[in-house]
């Protein structure tokens, strides 16, 4: 299931260009070493793909099959969760609009981005609203993100999609496989942690406060109370790679780290967490200061033994 992409793209590849799956895959594992691991197995073998003169243009997918990277990419889905109409401005001091949303198909959603004035339109002259189909053509995949510029078309599609999965899709990855912008599920041990950071936010705002003298002071609520927060780092690995995990607040509550009171106890999490094997959820970023990806985690989940179990029985 988690390489069902990258097997598709292999085969394809196969077949077009007469090379043998071995022979694409060392090309496909050179190309991704070339690039330092910044991209995926699945960007690497487009890349492979692309120079080969193998195109996915033209053919509609499912939104399970849409990869980063992809181009002039065809796709049907049902509207959910429309954003409101931003305006900004361009560097050329124009006026410019962007709107956003989700479509779903019965293989999983995507986030959709409008930039072109007469499909932000769409949107509000209400055509494009939660509910409707729509047919995307000539997207192009941005990160996880659906792309919509001048050369793309959307319109209101009469298909009929049921079993539009709306919730939220993590798809189960290795470390190694991470891309930039993407939400992931991933199966790894805590190996390292280090010590607990903290900072002082805004009681009413949430934002963070600076100290000035004896006093915290909020850009919005001027001086308040601050209340302390923690920010807490691993690192995980799942065999493939190492990367280093950040976990704010519901995801410390979720892997046990509660109590930030004295050093004792902190030592004690510590001790506890290291070397555990757990699910964590989150969304991989890049860490611009030190120019390598970490997982900003959501939630964490224990590792359920028996459904391993089940899982290894079939
Ligand atoms: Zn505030």
């Amino acid at each position: 299931m988690i390489n069902s992409n990258y097997e598709k793209i292999l085969e394809k590849i196969a077949r077009i260009s007469n090379l043998g799956k071995e022979e694409i895959e060392k090309r496909i594992e050179a190309k991704k070493s070339k690039l330092s691991g910044l991209i995926s197995k699945e960007g690497a073998a487009l890349i492979i793909a692309s120079e080969l003169g193998i195109s996915f243009e033209n053919e509609k997918l499912k939104i399970n099959e849409l990869i980063p990277g992809m181009r002039k990419v065809n796709v049907v889905g049902k509207v959910l969760n429309v954003s409101t109409v931003r305006t900004f401005k361009t560097k050329g001091g124009d006026e410019s609009k962007v709107v956003n949303f989700w479509i779903a198909d019965d293989s999983s959603n995507v986030r959709v981005v409008l930039w072109d004035t007469n499909h932000v339109a769409k949107v509000e002259e209400g055509k494009i609203k939660e509910g409707v189909v729509v047919e995307i053509t000539n997207a192009s995949m941005r990160d996880n993100e659906l792309h919509l510029g001048n050369f793309s078309d959307i319109k209101i599609s009469s298909e009929i999609i049921e079993g539009a999965v709306s919730e939220k899709v993590l798809r189960e990855k290795k470390i190694s496989e991470f891309v930039r912008g993407e939400g992931v599920k991933v199966r790894a041990f805590i190996v390292q942690i280090f010590e607990p950071r903290f900072f002082n936010v805004c009681p009413e705002c949430k934002k963070k406060v600076d100290k000035e003298g004896d006093l915290f002071i909020c850009l919005t609520h001027k001086k308040v109370l601050p209340e302390k927060r923690a920010i807490v780092n691993f690192v995980i690995d799942d065999g493939t790679d190492s990367i280093r995990a950040v976990l704010f607040n519901d995801a410390q509550i979720s892997v046990g780290f509660t109590d930030f009171e004295n050093s004792d106890k902190i030592a004690r999490i510590k001790q506890e967490l290291l070397g555990r094997e757990m699910f964590f959820f989150g969304n991989v970023r890049l860490n611009s200061f030190f120019n390598n990806l970490e997982l900003i985690v959501d939630n964490a989940k224990e590792v359920d033994l028996d459904e391993t179990i089940k899982i290894l029985e079939n």
